[in-house]
Order: structure tokens, then C-alpha cells, then sequence
């Protein structure tokens, strides 16, 4: 596939010159589904992702369940891009459409001070910036310089609602208290004057919590939300675990399938009545069948590879947490990045192919029909 191939017919925005690709960012929400559909049917990358995802560390001082980072770890065989290198692919990401910069990790905050520069780095493009820390090393100061800088979005998991429960899920003492720290200092925050200039977003900052649904906490979903809200976060989301058979183990067991469905029947009632739960109903709607074992999936088709960038410590490629590839990096032999000779070249399209063949029933490929 070569980068001229995939134009997609979008127009470009105002005053920007034509890109080789269409930005997804470009297109109003409603009609992104139908864009990524015409790519697949293609089997043509001709789009451009919103969000480019930086894990900058496999690195984790936390061991919860259901994880997948350490193993991911043991393969990132080229070591951790420096910041710089981080620094010119976002520059490059910007320059292809995208809006959105996620850092995420591992503990992202083990690399605190590259963290600090590449989010700064993201904002001073004018992109959406998000953190996703599990708060382990958040102190008040480095959030205060974070949103002084302009961080838009801090996401943190929360995985019960009390430190027995997380605690036990993230295999560290603390870990809860940390979380709810992370979330109570930057509700303190919140709305707190800061030196942002030419904000497309209106100097907006928000918190995002990710709950985890597994057999740990079958019939707590609402409580951990509640208790979520109380610290301070602005919007809630709930994933599965994920479709590994490592995690068999992990699951919800059939015995409590009851109390997850009474659990899921009442998120449908408050997304409802407004409450901030990012999930589609349709999705809630799922949750039942996926772990119920009998969950079909649409077409068997899988979406991710033309929607989703993520970038692992080493710079390679993916667009699924699950199916991180490591055929295709975002860096030459050398270290010099090109995220369009990435995303348009053979390795990721052959990473594509694996994905469209991937058997997991997964919900994450289910965001675009809703
Ligand atoms: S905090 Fe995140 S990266 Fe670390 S073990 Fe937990 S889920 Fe994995
Ligand atoms: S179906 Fe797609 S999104 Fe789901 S696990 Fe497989 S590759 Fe990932």
C-alpha cells in the first residue's frame, strides 16, 4: 500500500493544505463509522486516526489482574523511544489530522519527565491532551504542573469501590488511595485559572474513570461508579476484561451472571437519567452475552486496524492493546520516525489482516455500530 493510494475524497479543512490521508478528525461523529467501513471494504488505510496513543513505558510498579503489559514488556525488544523521538512523531500525527494525544503506559509516570514534555509538547500543537495513570506517583505538585500545561484529561482506573476490592484487582497496596488522591486533587483543580492560550477547547480539564468488569466485582459496578463520581470524576467508562484465555480464571462466573445483569440493568437506568457513563447502551447491552459465552459478532469484522493508533515504548505499532504488532515500527533502523510510511506501509497492512482474522469476541470492535 503505498500513501497516495488511500484519499479518501475528504476536502481539506480551511486554510490547510491537502493531506495524503483523510483525517478522521475531520468528519463529524456521525459519520466516521460509514468512512471506516468504506477503508475496510478497501483494505485501503486511506483515513487518518483522531487519537494517536503513546504508551511510553511497559513499565509498571502495579501487577493487576487481567494485564497484559509485563509480557509486552519481556518483547519490546528495541528499549524506550527518548522523549525527542516522541516529540517529532506527535509533530507528525498533528500534521496527518490527528486532534487527540493519549499517554499511557504502563506507569507512564515512571517516565514523569518526558511524560510532562511530550503532553506539553501535544498542547502546544493543539491537541486534546489526556494522561492515563493509575495515580501511583502523582503528587499534588506534578498534577499542578500538568494542568498548568494544559492537560485536558486525566484518566485513572478505579476497579472497586473500596480499597479491598482494587487493591486485591491491581496487586498493590495503596493503590485505591492513590486513585481517589488523583482524582480529589484535580477536582481541586478543576476550573482553577491557568496560562493555556489559544485553546480550541475552552481551557476544559476532566476526569475520566475505567472500570474493569470481571468476576472480582460482578455485582459492584454501581457502587465503584458512585464512589468514582464522589471523588470527583467527570465521566465513567466500563470495559470488559479482556478476551484472553489467560484470563479465563477472571471471568464472571456463570453463578454470578444474575448480579451483573442486575448491576448492567441499572447503568442503562442512570446513562438514562444523564449520568456521565461513557458506554452506548448498546454496549451495556453486550455485556451479558460476552461473558455469557454467546456473544456473535457483526460480519466478524474488526474495524481497530483503520481507526486506532497506538504506539508502544520501542515505537512499534498497533491498533489493538491485544494484537500489538511487532513487525511494524514507527521508527526506521536508524530512529528516524515516519508515522505515514507506518500507517500506509506493508507491515501494519499485514498486522491489519491478522486483526480482520482475529477470533477474540472482543466488544472493542463494537464502538463503531453504536
Ligand atoms: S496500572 Fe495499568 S499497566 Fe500497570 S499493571 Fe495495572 S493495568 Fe497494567
Ligand atoms: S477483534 Fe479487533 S479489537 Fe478485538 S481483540 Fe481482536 S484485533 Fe483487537
Amino acid at each position: 500500500m503505498s500513501a497516495g493510494t488511500g484519499q479518501a475524497g475528504g476536502t481539506p479543512a480551511e486554510g490547510r493544505p491537502a493531506l495524503p490521508l483523510l483525517p478522521l478528525a475531520d468528519l463529524p461523529p456521525e459519520a466516521r463509522g460509514a468512512a471506516l467501513l468504506r477503508a475496510y471494504g478497501a483494505r485501503e488505510p486511506g483515513i487518518f486516526p483522531d487519537t494517536l496513543t503513546v504508551l511510553i513505558t511497559n513499565r509498571c510498579p502495579l501487577r493487576c489482574r487481567g494485564c497484559s503489559t509485563h509480557e509486552w514488556a519481556r518483547v519490546n525488544r528495541h528499549g524506550e523511544l527518548p522523549a525527542d523521538r516522541w516529540m517529532e512523531l506527535i509533530s507528525q500525527a498533528r500534521r496527518l489530522g490527528a486532534d487527540k494525544l493519549m499517554v499511557s503506559g504502563g506507569e507512564p509516570l515512571l517516565r514523569a519527565e518526558d511524560t510532562l514534555k511530550v503532553l506539553a509538547h501535544g498542547r502546544r500543537l493543539g491537541m486534546r491532551t489526556a494522561l492515563m495513570t493509575s495515580g501511583r506517583g502523582l503528587d499534588r505538585s506534578l498534577l499542578a504542573e500538568l494542568y498548568r500545561d494544559g492537560l485536558c484529561e486525566l484518566s485513572t482506573s478505579l476497579d472497586g469501590p473500596t480499597a479491598r476490592v482494587h487493591d486485591a484487582w491491581r496487586g498493590a497496596a495503596g493503590s485505591f488511595d492513590e486513585a481517589i488522591g488523583a482524582l480529589e486533587s484535580a477536582r481541586s483543580l478543576a476550573g482553577t485559572p491557568r496560562p493555556v492560550r489559544d485553546d480550541p477547547f475552552g481551557g476544559t480539564f476532566t476526569t475520566h474513570v475505567m472500570t474493569v468488569i470481571a468476576g472480582h466485582g460482578a455485582g459492584l459496578l454501581v457502587p465503584t461508579f458512585q464512589r468514582a463520581r464522589q471523588a470527583g470524576a467527570d465521566l465513567v467508562s466500563f470495559q470488559c476484561l479482556s478476551p484472553d484465555e489467560r484470563f479465563e480464571t477472571l471471568k464472571v462466573p456463570e453463578a454470578d451472571l444474575p448480579a451483573l445483569e442486575a448491576q448492567v440493568d441499572r447503568l442503562i437506568a442512570l446513562l438514562r437519567r444523564g449520568e456521565p457513563i461513557s458506554n452506548s447502551e448498546g454496549f451495556l447491552r453486550r455485556v451479558i452475552p460476552y461473558f455469557a459465552g454467546r456473544m456473535g459478532v457483526p460480519d466478524d469484522r474488526c474495524l481497530a486496524g483503520y481507526a486506532h493508533l497506538i504506539l508502544a515504548p520501542d515505537g512499534s505499532a498497533s491498533s489493538c492493546r491485544e494484537y500489538l504488532s511487532r513487525q511494524a515500527r514507527a521508527v526506521d533502523d536508524d530512529g528516524e520516525p515516519s508515522l505515514l510510511a507506518l500507517w500506509t506501509g506493508e507491515a501494519m497492512g499485514r498486522a491489519r489482516a491478522a486483526m480482520e482474522g482475529c477470533e477474540r469476541r472482543c466488544l472493542l470492535r463494537c464502538w463503531v455500530d453504536d
